[in-house]
């Protein structure tokens, strides 16, 4: 299967990222950006939904108009910080389900612990679509979408900002049915697992916990 990597250079994208990446940007407007960028993530991540012929009748005549055809979504954000895009992509999609995935790292082993799932009892007839903002190690977005994949899931997409190497390279070997889209991919993780350069830690960053 063809691995796939969307990295979407869109300059709208890249601008918020550079400001959302600056440490002198305050909580307020981190949560701000990172919806934008939601937003614009998701948009580029259902560009190849199916379309699907709908008569429909304007105020003049009868026409063909384009309607969504295929599977029905259903996001999940891996928590905490994946709750930072999920506002701003059900304003595009409000009919879209939301499943919660809850993934802490474990210090010592940096091994993902998950500690919180529920999800949609039609998840198995659902496109869906995790995200995270940050893929670091990959340990937590492998755990997510393998979960998924035993709720019966198969079809999922994964919606990053910034990725790094060894995450996106865990899920292509683990998952490479999984489209990922990344807004970049950084140079390298520190001894801590944070990446370089990064944004620093999504979560506090976007709820002002540190
Ligand atoms: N998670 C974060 O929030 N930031 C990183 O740099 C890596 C993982």
């Amino acid at each position: 299967m063809r691995e796939k990597l969307v990295v979407v250079t869109h300059p709208l994208v890249q601008h918020k990222l550079t400001l959302m990446r600056s440490k002198d940007t305050p909580t307020g407007q981190f949560r701000q950006l990172l919806r934008e960028v939601g937003l614009l993530m998701l948009y580029e991540a259902t560009r190849d939904l199916p379309l699907e012929a709908r008569e429909v009748e304007t105020p003049l005549v009868r026409m063909q108009g384009r309607a969504l055809s295929g599977k029905k979504l259903c996001f999940v954000p891996i928590l905490r910080a994946g709750l930072g895009l999920v506002d701003a992509m059900l304003e595009l999609v409000p009919s879209a389900r939301v499943g919660h995935i809850g993934l802490y790292r474990d210090p010592a082993t940096l091994a993902a612990v998950q500690y919180y799932l529920k999800l949609p009892e039609d998840i198995s007839s659902r496109l869906a679509i995790v995200c995270d903002p940050m893929l670091a190690t990959g340990h937590s977005a492998n755990a997510a979408v393998r979960r998924l994949k035993e709720s019966g899931a198969d079809a999922i997409k994964f919606i990053c900002l910034v990725a790094a190497p060894p995450g996106v390279e865990l899920m292509q070997a683990e998952h490479p049915d999984v489209t990922i889209y990344a807004a970049a991919v950084d140079e390298r993780l520190d001894e801590h697992a944070y990446i370089i350069p990064g944004l620093g830690d999504a979560g506090d960053r976007l709820f002002g916990t540190k």
